[in-house]
Protein backbone atom coordinates (compact mmCIF):
# COMPACT_ATOMS: atom_id res chain seq x y z
CA UNK A 1 0.00 0.00 0.00
CA UNK A 2 1.37 3.68 -0.87
CA UNK A 3 2.06 5.72 2.05
CA UNK A 4 1.58 9.33 1.91
CA UNK A 5 5.32 10.05 2.13
CA UNK A 6 5.47 7.83 -1.18
CA UNK A 7 2.69 9.51 -2.91
CA UNK A 8 3.87 12.95 -2.16
CA UNK A 9 7.46 11.49 -3.91
CA UNK A 10 6.01 10.33 -6.89
CA UNK A 11 4.13 13.38 -7.09
CA UNK A 12 6.87 15.80 -6.34
CA UNK A 13 9.83 13.75 -7.37
CA UNK A 14 12.61 12.99 -4.93
CA UNK A 15 14.81 16.73 -6.22
CA UNK A 16 11.68 19.25 -5.95
CA UNK A 17 11.61 21.91 -3.68
CA UNK A 18 8.80 20.24 -1.24
CA UNK A 19 11.05 17.32 0.03
CA UNK A 20 13.64 19.64 1.01
CA UNK A 21 14.95 19.62 4.16
CA UNK A 22 15.17 22.96 5.88
CA UNK A 23 17.08 22.21 9.31
CA UNK A 24 20.32 21.57 8.57
CA UNK A 25 21.14 19.09 11.41
CA UNK A 26 18.82 16.44 9.31
CA UNK A 27 20.68 17.20 6.20
CA UNK A 28 22.77 13.69 5.29
CA UNK A 29 24.78 12.72 2.38
CA UNK A 30 21.76 10.65 1.29
CA UNK A 31 20.04 14.38 0.71
CA UNK A 32 22.33 15.65 -1.58
CA UNK A 33 21.01 14.15 -4.34
CA UNK A 34 18.00 17.02 -3.37
CA UNK A 35 19.68 20.21 -4.84
CA UNK A 36 17.77 22.21 -2.54
CA UNK A 37 18.65 20.93 0.36
CA UNK A 38 22.15 20.84 -0.75
CA UNK A 39 21.66 24.31 -1.32
CA UNK A 40 20.60 25.38 1.72
CA UNK A 41 23.38 23.62 3.36
CA UNK A 42 26.33 24.60 1.62
CA UNK A 43 25.07 28.46 1.28
CA UNK A 44 25.09 29.11 4.94
CA UNK A 45 28.00 30.70 6.86
CA UNK A 46 31.36 29.44 7.05
CA UNK A 47 30.84 28.32 10.70
CA UNK A 48 27.70 26.32 9.63
CA UNK A 49 29.01 24.26 6.73
CA UNK A 50 32.62 23.66 8.74
CA UNK A 51 30.42 22.40 11.83
CA UNK A 52 28.56 20.04 9.40
CA UNK A 53 31.24 18.38 7.95
CA UNK A 54 33.16 17.87 11.19
CA UNK A 55 29.59 16.08 12.89
CA UNK A 56 29.72 13.95 9.73
CA UNK A 57 33.51 13.31 9.87
CA UNK A 58 34.77 15.27 6.85
CA UNK A 59 36.63 17.55 9.23
CA UNK A 60 38.07 16.48 12.75
CA UNK A 61 35.87 17.60 15.52
CA UNK A 62 38.36 17.41 17.98
CA UNK A 63 42.36 17.54 18.06
CA UNK A 64 44.87 17.41 20.15
CA UNK A 65 47.68 19.40 20.09
CA UNK A 66 51.39 18.48 20.32
CA UNK A 67 51.50 19.53 23.70
CA UNK A 68 48.40 17.23 24.69
CA UNK A 69 45.98 20.50 25.23
CA UNK A 70 42.85 19.66 23.53
CA UNK A 71 42.11 22.46 20.28
CA UNK A 72 39.15 24.35 19.50
CA UNK A 73 38.06 26.16 16.64
CA UNK A 74 38.68 29.53 16.22
CA UNK A 75 38.00 32.48 13.53
CA UNK A 76 41.81 33.32 11.89
CA UNK A 77 40.76 35.56 8.55
CA UNK A 78 44.36 35.25 7.40
CA UNK A 79 43.85 31.27 6.68
CA UNK A 80 42.40 29.63 3.35
CA UNK A 81 39.51 28.95 5.17
CA UNK A 82 39.11 31.58 7.78
CA UNK A 83 39.44 29.05 10.83
CA UNK A 84 42.09 27.10 13.09
CA UNK A 85 42.06 25.18 15.83
CA UNK A 86 43.93 26.50 18.36
CA UNK A 87 44.90 25.15 22.16
CA UNK A 88 44.89 26.92 25.67
CA UNK A 89 48.40 27.81 25.13
CA UNK A 90 48.34 29.56 21.58
CA UNK A 91 49.31 26.70 19.30
CA UNK A 92 47.38 26.49 16.20
CA UNK A 93 46.84 23.78 14.17
CA UNK A 94 45.05 24.08 10.44
CA UNK A 95 41.40 23.55 10.25
CA UNK A 96 41.92 20.30 7.29
CA UNK A 97 44.48 18.77 9.75
CA UNK A 98 44.35 14.96 9.67
CA UNK A 99 41.38 15.22 7.16
CA UNK A 100 40.32 14.50 3.37
CA UNK A 101 40.92 17.87 2.46
CA UNK A 102 44.05 18.10 4.28
CA UNK A 103 46.41 17.99 0.71
CA UNK A 104 44.67 20.78 -0.74
CA UNK A 105 44.18 24.89 -0.36
CA UNK A 106 41.16 24.39 -2.83
CA UNK A 107 38.13 25.96 -1.40
CA UNK A 108 36.06 23.31 0.56
CA UNK A 109 32.40 24.10 -0.63
CA UNK A 110 33.98 24.20 -4.48
CA UNK A 111 35.37 21.05 -3.67
CA UNK A 112 32.32 19.58 -2.04
CA UNK A 113 30.44 20.36 -5.03
CA UNK A 114 32.46 18.76 -7.38
CA UNK A 115 32.59 15.45 -5.95
CA UNK A 116 28.76 15.83 -5.89
CA UNK A 117 28.00 15.76 -9.63
CA UNK A 118 31.40 13.67 -9.95
CA UNK A 119 30.00 10.73 -7.82
CA UNK A 120 26.32 11.76 -9.88
CA UNK A 121 27.77 10.56 -12.80
CA UNK A 122 27.94 13.87 -14.57
CA UNK A 123 31.39 14.37 -16.62
CA UNK A 124 34.78 15.87 -15.29
CA UNK A 125 34.54 18.60 -17.74
CA UNK A 126 31.07 19.30 -16.20
CA UNK A 127 31.83 18.73 -12.64
CA UNK A 128 34.60 20.92 -13.11
CA UNK A 129 32.65 23.71 -14.84
CA UNK A 130 29.95 23.58 -11.86
CA UNK A 131 32.63 23.59 -9.37
CA UNK A 132 34.37 26.50 -11.19
CA UNK A 133 37.39 24.46 -10.88
CA UNK A 134 40.17 24.06 -13.65
CA UNK A 135 39.65 21.43 -15.42
CA UNK A 136 43.10 20.19 -16.45
CA UNK A 137 44.77 19.69 -13.39
CA UNK A 138 42.86 20.32 -9.93
CA UNK A 139 39.73 18.20 -11.31
CA UNK A 140 41.58 15.43 -12.63
CA UNK A 141 43.76 14.87 -9.46
CA UNK A 142 40.70 15.43 -7.52
CA UNK A 143 38.96 12.42 -10.12
CA UNK A 144 41.45 9.95 -9.30
CA UNK A 145 41.64 10.95 -5.87
CA UNK A 146 37.85 10.09 -5.66
CA UNK A 147 38.25 6.89 -7.14
CA UNK A 148 41.23 5.83 -5.10
CA UNK A 149 38.51 6.71 -1.37
CA UNK A 150 36.11 3.88 -3.89
CA UNK A 151 38.68 1.95 -4.22
CA UNK A 152 39.85 1.94 -0.23
CA UNK A 153 36.04 1.65 0.54
CA UNK A 154 35.38 -1.68 -1.49
CA UNK A 155 38.69 -2.95 -0.13
CA UNK A 156 38.04 -2.37 3.30
CA UNK A 157 34.02 -3.68 2.94
CA UNK A 158 35.03 -6.86 1.48
CA UNK A 159 38.17 -7.62 3.05
CA UNK A 160 35.54 -9.37 5.62
CA UNK A 161 35.28 -12.15 2.83
CA UNK A 162 38.75 -13.86 3.42
CA UNK A 163 40.77 -13.77 0.22
CA UNK A 164 43.83 -15.51 -0.29
CA UNK A 165 47.49 -14.66 -1.47
CA UNK A 166 47.29 -11.45 -3.76
CA UNK A 167 44.43 -9.87 -4.11
CA UNK A 168 44.16 -6.16 -7.38
CA UNK A 169 41.24 -4.51 -6.91
CA UNK A 170 40.88 -1.48 -9.89
CA UNK A 171 37.93 0.64 -10.80
CA UNK A 172 36.27 2.07 -13.92
CA UNK A 173 33.46 4.96 -14.82
CA UNK A 174 31.45 3.44 -17.76
CA UNK A 175 29.43 5.20 -19.50
CA UNK A 176 28.30 7.12 -23.29
CA UNK A 177 31.01 9.84 -23.76
CA UNK A 178 30.18 12.51 -26.64
CA UNK A 179 32.04 12.64 -29.57
CA UNK A 180 33.86 15.74 -30.74
CA UNK A 181 32.42 17.81 -27.90
CA UNK A 182 28.97 17.79 -29.56
CA UNK A 183 25.35 16.39 -28.36
CA UNK A 184 24.64 15.40 -24.69
CA UNK A 185 25.57 12.21 -23.09
CA UNK A 186 22.77 9.96 -22.52
CA UNK A 187 22.10 7.24 -20.16
CA UNK A 188 23.59 6.29 -16.78
CA UNK A 189 27.33 6.58 -16.06
CA UNK A 190 28.23 3.46 -13.38
CA UNK A 191 31.26 2.58 -11.48
CA UNK A 192 32.58 -1.16 -12.30
CA UNK A 193 35.15 -2.54 -9.77
CA UNK A 194 36.82 -5.53 -11.09
CA UNK A 195 38.78 -7.59 -8.67
CA UNK A 196 41.61 -10.52 -8.99
CA UNK A 197 42.30 -12.51 -5.80
ZN1 LIG B 1 49.32 23.28 22.33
Amino acid sequence: MATAEGRSRKKHGEGSFALRKSNLDDISFQDFGNLWSFSSLFMSDDKTVFNWLRVNGLLPSELICHCGADCTLNRRSSTTDGFTFRCKKGHELGMRKNSFFERSSYNIRDLIVFIKYYIEGYSLHMSAKCANMEYKSTSVHWASYIREMFCEYIYTEYEMIRFQGDVELDESLFGRKIKYNRGKPTGNRIWIFGMIE
